[in-house]
């Protein structure tokens, strides 16, 4: 009878979570095991003395994954998390005093522009953003939403649209069309930087990644109480559902038995016969033997390397001053080279971008006054604490590249480039508040400290990142390094395919 055989789910990550909720909400006994002590995987918060802080991911776009994800499980997300929808998307700062700051408003955004660049650069934006929304439409259906990348649904979309084929030859960077695009070098230095958010460099990353401008401009929201609070809320969704998780029990060994996934086994724990196991951490740890040489066949090398961007992230409270900071605050170093020829030697840059999240800065309201888009009054009270939360994220090679940087070479990068460019902190965060490359690759075991997977370089990049269905029946994989890749919405995504791969294969076998 369905449901009395139980499906493993291997990590409490966004991925894991997703594809539980789905399995629960479809009838099916759940057994979620997480090595951590608290789920959600890389959203996850560490303790300040201003409370939780963010030391993992804080941008929140693609709102209706999520919604979506909640109504599968007979809920509404706005009953569980209270979501703020920043009305300024991200600053940006340069050295020389330059700032561009950008809007959920396409309008607005041309007219920000306009005063940053010019009327000419203002007519690239307008073009830039017509182009990234035409590869959006022809890349949803046919990659992002589908089980796996459908090349002759993309060829058909791609063919309706001759004007995507320069962006989509072989060998064209994100960097190289971003130069054939914007005259002003701030403005390919600002997009060419999304091509981080997946762990790539923008002079490696295919140029169809301009696409993820149109996942930022389509609204970012921002958590009230922090990320993290969303994979609280995930995992009470899927307790309510009847999932049973349990916390702090990593699974050692996946056990296969006639060619087939048959038990798993926790550290410390009895074995738990399953009828399927859906694994959520990083796929390389399966090629590398971690949870059994049975499951080393499981994903194909090149389904795992090479390796995405690390980062070292600094996660802390303080008093800051000098720059009037938004929720998301980028200070750009002087040059992309300056960060990303280091990055691609595998090594550490020392003048590299930073990314500065202010925590606390969400609840704002938006007035729109003649020169475009102000931010007026709090709704939710008095605006900032006095001590605020911060998380900076800056990019680093994954292991074994990682040079062995001492963090305090790290705090004098960190802190002394902030200062340079006008902001400080009353007291500067202890050498603790710093996770490096090799802390994730310990979080994350089996990920060489990569955060994203694969490296989205070269244009078959998604086309060779591993699927939820693997070569082992009743192995199916969801997460950040599984098709349709990383990012909080494209997990959540792969947690649902995950979930459709389950119950086909239970379908299939005339089980339901
Ligand atoms: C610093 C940082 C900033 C980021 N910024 C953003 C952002 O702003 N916006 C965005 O959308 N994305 C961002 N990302 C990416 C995003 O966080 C990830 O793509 C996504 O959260 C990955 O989810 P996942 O499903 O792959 O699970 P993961 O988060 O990788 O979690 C996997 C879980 O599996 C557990 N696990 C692994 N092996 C075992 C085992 N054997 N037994 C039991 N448990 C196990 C681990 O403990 C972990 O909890 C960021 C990531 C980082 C690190």
């Amino acid at each position: 009878m369905a449901g009395t055989e139980v499906i493993a789910v291997i990590g409490a990550g966004i991925g894991g979570l997703a594809a539980a909720i789905r399995l629960a909400a479809a009838g099916r006994a759940v057994v979620l095991f997480e090595a951590a002590a608290a789920p959600g995987g890389k959203m996850r918060a560490l303790p300040s003395a201003a409370g939780p802080v963010d030391a993992g991911p804080t941008v929140l776009t693609l709102r209706d994954v999520f919604d979506d994800l909640f109504a599968a499980a007979g809920a509404r997300l706005e009953e569980h998390l209270a979501l703020d929808p920043l009305p300024v998307l991200a600053r940006h700062l340069w050295s020389d005093g330059c700032r561009l700051d950008l809007y959920p408003d396409p309008e607005a955004n041309a007219a920000a522009i306009r005063a940053f660049a010019g009327p000419r650069g203002e007519a690239e934006f307008r073009a830039f953003h017509r182009h990234t929304a035409a590869l959006r439409a022809a890349f949803e259906g046919s990659v992002m939403r589908a089980p796996g990348p459908r090349a002759g649904a993309l060829a058909l979309a791609a063919l309706a649209r001759p004007a995507l084929w320069p962006a989509l030859l072989p060998g064209v960077s994100l960097a190289a069309d971003l130069a054939r695009r914007f005259t002003d070098p701030r403005l390919r230095q600002l997009f060419g930087r999304y091509a981080t958010y997946v762990g790539g460099m923008p002079q490696a990353a295919p140029a169809v990644l301009a696409l993820i401008w149109q996942a930022e401009a389509a609204g970012v929201w921002a958590v009230r109480g922090g990320m993290a609070g969303l994979a609280a809320a995930l995992a009470g969704l899927a307790r309510g559902l009847g999932v049973d998780i349990r916390l702090r029990t990593p699974v050692e060994r996946i056990e296969v038995a006639g060619g087939r996934v048959a038990a798993v086994h926790p550290r410390g724990g009895a074995r738990l016969a399953v009828a399927a196991a859906v694994f959520n951490g990083d796929p390389r740890a399966l090629r590398l033997g971690l949870l059994g040489p049975d499951l080393v066949p499981a994903v194909p090398p090149a389904a795992v390397a090479p390796r995405s961007l690390s980062a070292r992230v600094w996660a802390f409270a303080g008093r800051p001053a000098g720059v009037d900071l938004a929720y998301h605050t980028v200070f750009f170093a002087d040059a992309p080279d300056e960060e990303f020829g280091p990055l691609a030697r595998g090594e550490t840059p020392a003048a590299p971008t930073i990314y500065v999240c202010a925590q606390d800065r969400a609840g704002y309201v938006c007035a729109q006054d003649r020169a475009g888009y102000v931010c007026a009054q709090d709704r939710a009270g008095p605006l900032r604490p006095p001590l605020e939360r911060f998380e900076m994220i800056l990019n680093a090679p994954p292991l074994p590249h990682a040079s062995p940087e001492e963090p305090e070479t790290c705090r004098q990068t960190t802190f002394s480039r902030l200062a340079r460019m006008g902001l400080t902190f009353e007291t500067l965060p202890g050498t603790d508040r710093l996770t490096r490359p090799q802390d994730f690759a310990a979080l994350f075991p089996g990920s060489a400290g990569a955060l994203y997977g694969r490296s989205p370089a070269g244009v078959m990049a998604s086309f060779l990142r591993p699927r939820a269905q693997t070569r082992i029946p009743g192995l199916i994989l969801a997460g950040g390094g599984v098709h349709p890749g990383p990012g909080v919405p494209m997990a959540a995504l792969s947690g649902l395919h995950a979930a459709q791969a389950v119950l086909a294969r239970r379908r299939a076998r005339g089980s339901t």
